[in-house]
């Protein structure tokens, strides 16, 4: 769609020239801010021009560009041992967007939106990301991904802050992952979409698309149903803490979120009794 408000397109080449004006808004591939309209901004500072390399491998550390495009992600070839790989698929794939939104789509950029549905958000939370996210003074700061995201379209995101990358612990991509995901109709947008992490470090498990923030379990080992069940009242006991938009009402995503949550339980604590089962599950419904 035409932003007819907008005056401004830049290019930074150097970090020097990151800056922004009141109105001024990141651009990462532009298929969100392109697709609505944008009261208020008159200007967009395009992110793409910088050249962030997509991806940096650092003894511990895997580091994702916030430009790094979904299909640049997808063509990463992973070392062996990152047995949690799969799930970068699998998360691509649910998002609602055809290739050519992946070829244009950043992840940085599906973070910063904020929406629910945000799968990238549910890969980085669930493989433990932290965001380098810069500041205007020249600085930096870290922030996990389930902090970052604090709620539908609202981030812990100052104007002129701009997510730099995110940095992936290695021992993450060496864990066993599993996914569930269910939308109202084949191709739609997630209505729930429960992730887990496991290894002998302990057990983590991440909601998204059916609450209005990403919400992270963690457990020091597989827990039993029985506390999977009290973590999700505990946390997610009340109606108003899951989202309700057309893609799902709260009372059907707290539903099949607790099915996925116990789904991946098992899978998890049979695996343990029964070492040597898949690295990556998958369901989709
Ligand atoms: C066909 C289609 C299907 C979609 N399906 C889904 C879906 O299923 N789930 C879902 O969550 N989303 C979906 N979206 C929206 C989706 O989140 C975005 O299209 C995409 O992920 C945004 O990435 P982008 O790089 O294009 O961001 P842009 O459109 O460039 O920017 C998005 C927002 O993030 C800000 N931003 C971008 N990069 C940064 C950065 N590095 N630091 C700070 N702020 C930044 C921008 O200022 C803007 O506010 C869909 C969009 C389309 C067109």
């Amino acid at each position: 769609m035409d932003l007819v408000s907008v005056r401004t397109v830049r290019t930074p080449s150097h970090r020097d020239d990151l800056v922004f004006a009141p109105g001024d808004r990141p651009l990462g591939g532009g298929t969100w801010l392109f697709s609505e309209e944008q009261p208020g901004l008159t200007g967009l500072v395009d992110l793409t021009t910088l050249g962030w390399p997509d991806v940096e491998r650092t003894p511990g550390t895997l580091t994702i560009a916030a430009t790094c495009t979904i299909a640049a992600l997808l063509r990463v070839q992973p070392d062996p041992d990152w047995v949690a790989w799969p799930l970068v698929d699998r998360c691509a794939n649910a998002l609602l967007a055809s290739f050519k939104v992946w070829n244009a789509a950043t992840v940085g950029g599906n973070v910063a939106v904020g929406l629910p549905a945000g799968a990238m958000t549910a890969l980085l939370v669930t493989l433990d990301a932290t965001a380098v996210v810069w500041t205007p003074d020249g600085g930096e700061r870290r922030v996990p991904v389930d902090r970052l995201v604090l709620g539908v379209q609202t981030l812990d995101l100052r104007h002129g802050e701009v997510i730099r990358a995110f940095e992936l612990p290695e021992e993450a991509l060496r864990a066993t992952t599993g996914f569930r995901r269910v939308s109202l109709s084949p191709h739609g947008r997630s209505g729930s979409l429960v992730t887990a992490r496991w290894s002998a470090a302990g057990f983590v498990l991440v909601v998204t698309a059916a609450t209005p923030r990403p919400v992270v379990f963690r457990w020091s080992s597989v827990p039993s149903a029985g506390e999977v069940d009290a973590a999700l009242d505990a946390v997610l006991g009340a109606d108003e803490d899951w989202y309700d938009d057309p893609h799902g009402s709260p009372r059907w995503r707290r539903a099949v979120s607790s099915v996925f949550a116990h789904e991946l339980r098992d899978e998890a604590a049979e695996a343990a009794a029964a070492p040597g089962t898949p690295a990556t599950t998958a369901g989709t419904r």
